[in-house]
């Protein structure tokens, strides 16, 4: 919720902006640990491609969770924030071997392997910088997972992960190469998963392929679920936090682990996707003939979702309460997709109110651009006593 104190910190500040509830952040955070200690074989990696704001790395690092990079810029903004090089994860379809060599270098804790091929070139990278690498098989479990398909990743049509039938490929060229270790396996099947009878789909899946490593005489140190855990971005108020215990007693419960075997999770939207809100302003109201429109001054090139994945945000507006009508609250930008809902009941409205767009701290402000040469201004954040700028 965004108290009435709040609001009016954010009342005459410059906008648009990301307003981050660091207050919500610890909360999360917290809630996420006392359910990790009923599990204390569990590890979790914050995603970092969700939101990579310095002051939100710096507490999920003292709240003692990893970091899941999908990029080399994302392993050196862990590694500036905080994270030591054995917290570190690197996944992602397309490592460039300047990347692949970076992770070498600093001694990551483990590449998760996309294709066979990948698996040769990290070989060679690893074998002639004199390393080791670390790595974790990403299995395609071709699992749909019943969310947006652009956001779908386990599905055999999708780029991502080994297919089942390439494992035996990928077996034997990890026997042939000294440089690499095979330490775990590794999925990641979509996001914003709100079934978790996908989850307990996955672990079934899961079993059978780890047994079909034991039976290849494979020993594996770690299993690697991915995230996905999906916010309620309806009503994020009453579900702020998600229900980390009942997602992880569903892994510890379906998925067969072996003595010492380490579970892993991947974890970005569960984690910052209720603590930020897009701050934005009413530029014009406009009634036409079957339709309002709030024009606000944040567009697609501050919040791409509505416009990427057909995303629902809740809308608010922070300034009035009179009144009730429908509007389209859209942004500047010359494009028809520009907008962040369509009849939204909002009271009556008019320029130069606050809007805050809900549920935006994952996948918003890190997919800002500058389309139409827009420039966001810088984030503020709620620290319990006030706002503070990063
Ligand atoms: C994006 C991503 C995640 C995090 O997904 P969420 O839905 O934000 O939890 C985890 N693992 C990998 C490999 C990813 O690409």
């Amino acid at each position: 919720m965004i108290s009435q104190e709040q609001i009016q910190t954010l009342e005459g500040q410059q906008t648009p902006f990301y307003f981050y509830d660091l207050t919500l952040l610890d909360g999360t955070l917290e809630a996420l640990n006392a359910a990790l200690k009923t599990h204390p074989d569990f590890r979790v990696h914050y995603a970092m491609k969700a939101n990579v704001n310095r002051p939100i790395l710096e507490r999920i690092h003292q709240a003692g969770l990893g970091a899941d990079c999908v990029s080399g810029g994302e392993i050196a903004r862990a590694l500036e924030s905080g994270f030591t090089p054995a917290e570190v994860v690197f996944a992602g379809v397309g490592k460039s071997d300047a990347e692949i060599t970076f992770g070498l270098e600093k001694g990551i804790f483990c590449f998760n392997v996309e294709s066979v091929q990948e698996l040769s070139v990290i070989a060679d990278l690893a074998a002639s910088h004199n390393k080791t690498a670390t790595i974790a098989l990403r299995l395609n479990p071709n699992l749909d997972a019943g969310t947006h398909h652009y956001i779908s990743t386990g599905k055999v049509e999708n780029k991502f992960g080994i297919p089942v039938a390439d494992l035996d490929a990928a077996l034997e060229t990890i026997k042939a190469s000294p440089s690499l270790h095979l330490a775990g396996l590794h999925t990641h099947i979509g996001s914003q998963i709100t079934d978790l009878g996908v989850f307990e789909r996955l672990c079934q899946k899961y079993n059978g392929i780890v047994s079909w490593f034991e039976d290849q005489g494979v020993r594996l140190e770690h299993l690697n679920v991915g995230g996905g855990l999906g916010i309620d971005y309806r009503d994020p108020d009453s579900h702020a936090i998600c229900d980390f215990q009942t997602y992880f007693d569903l892994f510890g419960r379906y998925l067969g682990r072996r003595e010492g075997q380490l579970l892993h999770f991947e974890l970005g939207r569960a984690i910052v996707g209720q603590c930020g809100n897009l701050i934005t302003q009413v530029l014009y109201t406009k009634h036409g003939e079957q339709k309002s429109f709030a024009i606000v001054d944040a567009g697609m090139t501050e919040l791409i979702r509505p416009a990427l994945y057909q995303a629902y945000h809740h809308i608010e507006n922070l300034s009035a309460t009179e009144g009730l009508r429908k509007y389209d609250v859209v942004g500047p930008v010359c494009e028809s997709s520009d907008f962040f809902g369509k009849d939204v009941p909002l009271p009556e409205t008019n320029r130069g109110d606050l809007i805050a767009v809900r549920s935006a701290g994952a996948y918003g402000e890190v997919m800002t651009s500058h389309y139409n040469l827009r420039q966001i201004r810088p984030a503020m954040y709620w620290d319990g006593s006030g706002i503070v700028e990063e």
